[in-house]
C-alpha cells in the first residue's frame, strides 16, 4: 500500500510548515491527484488517519480533488477528458494522442490551519 508512504510525505510536509509558520493544528487538507496516478482515496483517508496520530494534522478533514484523464488527439486535434485510458481517440478513434493530464502525483494545494 503506497498510500502509507503518500501520507508519510504529506505529513513531513505539514511538520515542516508547522514549524516555519507556528501554527498549532491542521484544520482541513486539499490533496490533489490525477485519475491516473493509482491512489485509493480511502486507503489515504485510513492511512492518514492512523498516522497523523500525534501531529499538527490530528483530526484534519481531508479533501480530494481528482484530476481527470485527459489526452490530446492529433488526428482531430482535441483535447478530451476521460474515464478510461485506452490508448485511442473516443471521438474519432485516431491513435495518435498524447496523456496530457491524470498522472499527477500527490499534491497539497489548500491547508486550514490555527
Ligand atoms: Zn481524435
Amino acid at each position: 500500500m503506497h498510500e502509507l508512504y503518500l501520507v508519510e510525505s504529506v505529513l513531513n510536509i505539514v511538520q515542516d510548515y508547522a514549524v516555519k509558520q507556528e501554527f498549532k493544528k491542521v484544520n482541513s487538507i486539499v490533496l490533489s491527484f490525477g485519475r491516473l496516478s493509482c491512489i485509493d482515496p480511502k486507503s489515504l483517508q485510513f492511512a492518514f488517519e492512523v498516522q497523523a496520530k500525534e501531529t499538527p494534522a490530528e483530526n484534519a478533514a481531508l479533501q480530494f480533488k481528482i484530476l481527470p484523464a485527459v489526452i490530446h488527439c492529433f488526428s482531430c486535434g482535441r483535447d478530451l477528458e476521460l474515464d478510461i485510458y485506452e490508448g485511442t481517440c473516443p471521438r474519432c478513434k485516431g491513435e495518435e494522442v498524447m496523456l496530457v493530464g491524470g498522472t499527477e502525483e500527490l499534491q497539497i494545494i489548500e491547508m486550514d490551519v490555527d
